[in-house]
């Protein structure tokens, strides 16, 4: 079984999913979540406040060569709304909230305009990235292999097929080179740092998804640990993905924590329209598991959270927080220092969306 290192701390990677409409964003997400969202075993994959983490057990279970290596990252965590929208106004440490990004792409119909504009976003913002080459599964003559991955259920085509995947999947490597991107199909790249993977995958029959997520393992565990390391501990920092009124809590922040802790009784900075609010956070709620349907209440409360996952904030004066601004806890720093910097990432955000 697949092991986490205990001697490092760090962090769960956040992962969103771009691409052009309609090939596949949200299937792909649902393909990932799985049925498994109901498993209440350890690593079982768990529903979040506006995103889901699948543990690196969930993703070893599926992948025979995973089970046996050992893991500094505890999971993955995906942002439950795929695009462009959610990757741009999720902003953090003046970059996007996304560690990493799926850029899904239709194979049979290939770039459209907003696959271009995801791979630019990505660009700018210096994310790394994989690409879920999808819907291989309607290739003419395609035989499904149910969840199997790509090299398995690659081999059980018959030639005509893998042909015409392998001219598909050569049709986008020229399209990234036309956009300034070295690519190969994922289990022909040598050097990641260098070269965009590409996995052909079926978000409808599950084909390729396991090597996806061991795509993005690889990259968080190659390119990403000195930035994920140690954000577990020290005083929290997130960003606001929602602002909802809820039923006796009132005004309630939906957070993404991707740094350090959040706790009842914190003292938080959050940001509104022309100003800076302080309050104290009165509870933490998280969606309670599936088997607790029947309850009432559709929160649990917790006392604590690390990063990075998705929660939500009840506190006083939240009228008017605004989504996409940063929510940061006061704990040891001086106060002033910690609005400082709030005022400074809102700057940042706004001199960003005045570029774009
Ligand atoms: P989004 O707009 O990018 O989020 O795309 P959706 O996930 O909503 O998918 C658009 C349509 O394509 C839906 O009808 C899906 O069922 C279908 N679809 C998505 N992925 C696949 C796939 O891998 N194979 C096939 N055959 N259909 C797919």
């Amino acid at each position: 079984m697949a092991k986490q290192s205990k001697t490092s701390q760090i962090r769960t990677p956040i992962v969103c999913v771009l691409g052009h409409v309609d090939h596949g964003k949200t299937s792909l997400l649902d393909t990932i979540r799985g049925s498994s969202v109901v498993d209440t075993e350890a690593g079982a994959i768990t529903q979040h406040i506006g995103a889901t983490i699948v543990p690196i057990e969930a993703i070893a279970r599926g992948n025979s060569s995973l089970a046996k290596m050992q893991f500094n990252i505890p999971g993955l965590l995906f942002i439950d709304t795929p695009g462009h929208h959610a990757f741009t106004t999720l902003r953090a440490r003046g970059g996007s909230l996304a560690d990493l990004a799926i850029v899904v792409v239709d194979i049979n119909e290939g770039f459209k305009p907003q696959t271009i504009e995801a791979l630019q976003i990505l660009r700018n913002y210096k994310t790394p990235f994989v690409i879920a080459a999808n819907k291989v599964d309607r290739i003419h003559g395609w035989r499904v292999h149910e969840n199997e991955s790509f090299a398995t259920t690659f081999a059980k085509q018959n030639e005509r097929v893998q042909g015409m995947l392998e001219t598909k999947v050569y049709e986008l490597v020229g399209k990234l080179s036309d956009l300034g991107f070295n690519s190969e199909r994922f289990d022909r790249v040598r050097d990641f740092a260098r070269n965009v993977g590409i996995v052909p995958t079926s978000a409808l029959t599950g084909e390729g998804i396991s090597d996806v997520l061991m795509m993005l393992i690889g990259l968080a565990q190659r390119y990403m640990t000195d930035n994920l390391a140690l954000s577990v501990e020290g005083p929290g920092a997130g960003t606001v993905l929602e602002v909802k009124e809820e039923r006796g809590l009132g005004t309630t922040l939906d957070v993404i924590l991707y740094d350090g802790t959040l706790s009842v009784g914190d003292e938080i900075v959050v940001a509104g329209h022309n100003q800076i609010l302080t309050t104290k956070v009165r509870s933490l709620l998280k969606p309670r598991p599936m088997s607790e349907i029947l309850i009432e209440d559709k929160f649990e409360r917790v006392k604590s959270v690390a990063a990075a996952t998705g929660i939500k904030v009840a506190a006083p004066k939240l009228e008017g927080v605004i989504a996409g601004t940063p929510l940061r806890v006061v704990r040891g720093e001086n106060r002033d220092e910690v609005i400082e910097k709030v005022m400074s990432e809102i700057e940042d955000i706004q001199v960003t969306i005045a570029d774009e």
